[in-house]
């Protein structure tokens, strides 16, 4: 086991697994820390914790227990993602998660680093943009928990940290490898802990990750993590390896269940219904109770399910979303809706169901803990972000789980029908 990585939420840390799959390294992302010790080969770890808006001692507590676990696993180098946008209050969770494992791993300067070019995230002096928006002027600005009223990271992470704040600026970067080396040793020796490393395209991710070989802790999104198993080949630690992302073969019936509301997810339910496949509508109005909505769709779905994969949605438009809510309340409406499509994945498992796409970051997590999933093998990607990953044990069950924002219009037929390809 080379690399352990922990994620502070959970389709973020699918990212992160994703991106190293595609590296070659073959790589499980576990729910939680995991109680017991690996079965199975793999190269890299990704702990997917639930840690970046509870309150900062928790996320340092529950990262430093992933730390203790990985370490016992024997990774050598280990990696704290979060998310592109750099999420975090003024309280953290960034700054202290990375200087708590800094100071227990011994290290002595780490990058901060969030930049993910292929998403249009990219970092210039230390400002983050989001496409062509400083961060400060996106969407973020307006984000329910962890509004970015800021781009410029290093005032972002210094108003979190203990520790000293550095910039190793885009000159440097574009400079390779041996330049940026030098500017952390420069930084380190002028007192800072912390580096924000600035990165507009795929090439400075490369050469970033390249100087941060030796580096025993990397706090970065994504990005960073496509020049790592480089690193791991070059030093000889790491084959190159064709089957990074192969997954077990597993016949079975198919499904696909939505509870998220996005824009792209509103489009991918619409292009299903449009192509007059199966679909059954989850209303969270027609019943109080979790149980009786999975009841009723389940009886409505057991015929339809043997000549082909059926869609559960609870999808709504805002004005839909809205009326829901002023009616049950918004966690109330969340949690009946979570309730019933979690025990919908349980029926439709019992049915003879093994491949399941799920749309939705909360929908996926009440999916996973409903089924009592453990770790996940991460398998090829679909679409950027989401792979297809395959549950451990005697008989797998094949998983796509998209976070709101992603994957493409008809993200549902084409993932399913990737694995017939
Ligand atoms: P995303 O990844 O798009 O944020 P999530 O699954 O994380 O999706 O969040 C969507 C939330 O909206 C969930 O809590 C879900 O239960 C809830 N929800 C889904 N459909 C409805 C609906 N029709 N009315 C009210 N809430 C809904």
């Amino acid at each position: 086991m080379l690399l352990g990585c922990i994620a502070d939420d959970f389709t973020g840390a699918t990212d992160l697994a994703n991106n190293l799959v595609r590296s070659g390294m073959r790589t499980l992302q576990t729910i939680g820390v995991p109680a017991a010790p690996l079965s199975g080969d793999v190269d890299a770890v990704v702990v997917a914790l639930k840690s970046r808006t509870i309150a900062a001692a928790d996320a340092v507590a529950q990262s430093l227990a992933a730390l203790d676990w990985l370490r016992r696993a024997g990774c050598r180098q280990f990696y704290f993602k979060y998310c592109s946008t750099f999420d975090s209050t003024p309280q953290g969770n960034i700054g202290p998660v990375a200087e708590a494992l800094m100071q227990a791993l011994g290290a002595k300067l780490a990058i901060a680093c969030p930049a993910f070019p292929t998403n249009a995230r990219t970092i210039y002096m230390g400002n983050l943009f989001v496409g062509e928006l400083p961060l400060s002027e996106s969407g973020m600005r307006d984000h329910p928990l962890t509004p970015m009223t800021d781009a410029n990271l290093v005032r972002v992470l210094q108003a979190q940290s203990r520790a000293k704040v550095g910039l190793v600026a885009w000159p440097v970067v574009a400079a390779g490898a041996a330049a940026i080396r030098a500017r952390f040793a420069a930084l380190a020796a002028a007192g800072a802990r912390l580096a924000v490393v600035d990165a507009i395209n795929d090439a400075d991710l490369h050469a970033v990750a390249t100087a941060c070989a030796d580096h025993l802790l990397i706090t970065a999104g994504s990005g960073v993590a496509i020049g790592l198993p480089e690193n791991f080949r070059r030093a000889g630690l790491l084959p190159l390896r064709a089957d990074a992302a192969e997954l077990p073969g597993v016949p079975g019936l198919a499904a696909v269940i939505s509870g998220s509301c996005s824009q792209a997810t509103n489009a991918q339910v619409a292009h299903w219904l449009e192509s007059g496949r199966p679909a059954i509508r989850i209303d969270p109005l027609a019943n109080a109770r979790a149980e009786d909505l999975a009841t009723e769709a389940l009886r409505q779905a057991t015929p339809l399910l043997a000549s082909g994969p059926v869609l559960f949605y609870a999808t709504a438009v805002p004005d839909v979303v809205k009326a829901v809510q002023s009616k049950l309340g918004v966690a109330e409406a969340g949690a009946l809706v979570e309730g019933a499509l979690a025990a919908i994945a349980q029926g439709l498992i019992a049915r003879g169901v093994t491949r399941l796409v799920v749309a939705g970051g909360e929908t996926s997590g009440a999916v996973v803990q409903a089924l009592g999933i453990a770790a996940l093998k991460i398998g090829p990607q679909i679409d950027p972000g989401v792979p297809w990953t395959a549950t451990q044990g005697e008989r797998p069950i094949l998983l796509a789980l998209k976070s709101g924002n992603f994957g493409s219009r008809d993200f549902f037929a084409k993932s399913l029908a990737q694995l017939d390809a």
